[in-house]
């Protein structure tokens, strides 16, 4: 499978639809997610074209790899949930069919601001 171009998330990337913005650098936008799940529930997705982590893994430079797991601490700090500032959060990629990704370009939730729960249902 190749990235697809028209996924909702590289339309934001290339600015073509709008987002609730809550950081950006030069290796990941993070917003808030449409159909928020718990209080906090925030999205950071690398800048590159990398479909699931599986393709991250695989594909991405050591620097957007880096870039990636740091902006996720550096949102999460910025959210208030973080160890360091906050009650702590927890961290999800969905890959694929069995993970039950809906958008085909990397993404991980942040979820937090309240007890999160049960891991899996
Ligand atoms: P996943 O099932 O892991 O692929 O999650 C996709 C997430 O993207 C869902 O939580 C959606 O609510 C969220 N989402 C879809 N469209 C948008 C959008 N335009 N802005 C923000 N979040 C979105």
């Amino acid at each position: 499978m190749s990235y697809d171009d028209s996924n909702i998330f590289a339309k934001i990337l290339r600015n073509e639809i709008p987002c609730e913005k809550i950081y950006e650098d030069e290796f990941v936008l993070s917003f808030h997610d449409i159909n928020p799940q718990k209080k906090i529930h925030a999205l950071v997705i690398p800048k590159g074209k990398y479909i699931d982590l599986d393709d991250f893994s695989n594909n991405a430079s050591k620097e957007e790899i880096v870039g990636l797991i740091k902006g996720i601490n550096i949102v999460a700090k910025k959210l208030g949930i973080s160890k360091d500032v906050g009650k702590g959060y927890r961290a999800l990629s969905n890959i694929n069919e069995h993970g039950g990704q809906e958008v085909p370009h990397l993404h991980f939730h942040l979820f937090g601001g309240e007890k999160i729960g049960k891991m899996v249902e």
